[in-house]
């Protein structure tokens, strides 16, 4: 069932995150979205905005819209990371209930002004809004190895969320889309200052390769929405590779579909288990 963005992460139980996960396919969003059935936990799909950009990203927009609205999960259909104004207008005309107006490259006085236009526009469809303050590195849609770019700075984090009006924050403290080009380390006290000085709930975006223990450390402190897709790509695209020469002898698309659909279910589920293992 859809639920809007904000109730999704205000009624969260105590010390869980909301998974968030890209969704370039049904075979993905039916996936996640048995996945969060079984986990009985809410769930967020992503949009990437190249997808959506796409000729066929209306398409694709509303096939996850009707896949959510369907599930058993309470769910979100979410635009990831649009700095454009026309896009995130065309994703709530097509039912989406949350965008990421991401102004992370914009000078501080033009990533409010953005991200307050995208609030004004959400609120008029019901819709959430997430913005991103500092810098992610790295890209959303092909692992090549990154460095942590920008850090957030924890008292402008909290004016930002003031001056826009955003659902949720998501912050730069280590972490990286992709792949990480080293260990991951992520600054800890800085995260307990964002955690404990912002009023919505932050998300930790790059979660992919980074140990449990730092993800459960990272709730523990605050997280409330944790967006993952390099390793859902990974498991689908290993789970296509393996199941191709019987697909390919009986021209059985399905038992293809059927093995991506598990192999990412499978991610979804340990990724579900982690995110709510210190729920009270
Ligand atoms: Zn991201």
């Amino acid at each position: 069932m859809l639920m809007p963005f904000r109730d999704l992460l205000e009624r969260r139980r105590a010390g869980s995150a909301i998974g968030a996960f890209t969704c370039y396919d049904l075979e993905q969003a039916v996936a996640v979205l048995r996945a969060a059935e079984s986990a009985e936990t809410g769930v967020i799909l992503l949009l990437a905005s190249r997808s959506f950009g796409g000729e066929e990203g209306d398409v694709l927009a509303g096939a996850l819209v009707v896949a959510a609205a369907r599930s058993a999960a309470p769910a979100c259909v979410q635009l990831d990371h649009s700095s454009d104004l026309g896009a995130i207008e065309r994703a709530l005309a097509a039912g989406v209930g949350a965008v990421m107006a991401d102004g992370s490259k914009l000078p501080y006085a033009e990533n409010v002004a953005l991200v307050r236009d995208a609030v004004e526009r959400a609120a008029a469809a019901g819709a959430g809004v997430e913005a991103e303050l500092g810098s992610i590195a790295g890209d959303e849609d092909f692992a090549v190895a990154a460095t942590a770019g920008a850090f957030t700075d924890p008292a402008e984090a909290a004016a930002f969320v003031a001056e826009t009006g955003v659902d949720c924050l998501a912050v730069s403290i280590g972490n990286v889309h992709g792949a990480y080009r080293e260990r991951p380390v992520f600054d800890w006290d800085r995260l307990r200052a964002l955690c404990d000085g912002v009023a919505v709930p932050l998300s930790l975006h790059g979660s992919s390769g980074v140990p449990d223990a730092m993800i459960t450390r990272s709730i523990a402190l605050g997280i409330g929405k944790i967006n993952v897709n390099t390793e859902l790509r990974e498991a689908y695209l290993a789970a296509t590779v393996e199941a191709l020469p019987v697909a390919v002898a009986g021209a059985w698309l399905s038992a293809l579909h059927r093995a991506q659909t598990d192999a990412v279910a499978g991610v979804v589920c340990a990724k579900l288990r982690t995110f709510t293992s210190g729920a009270a």
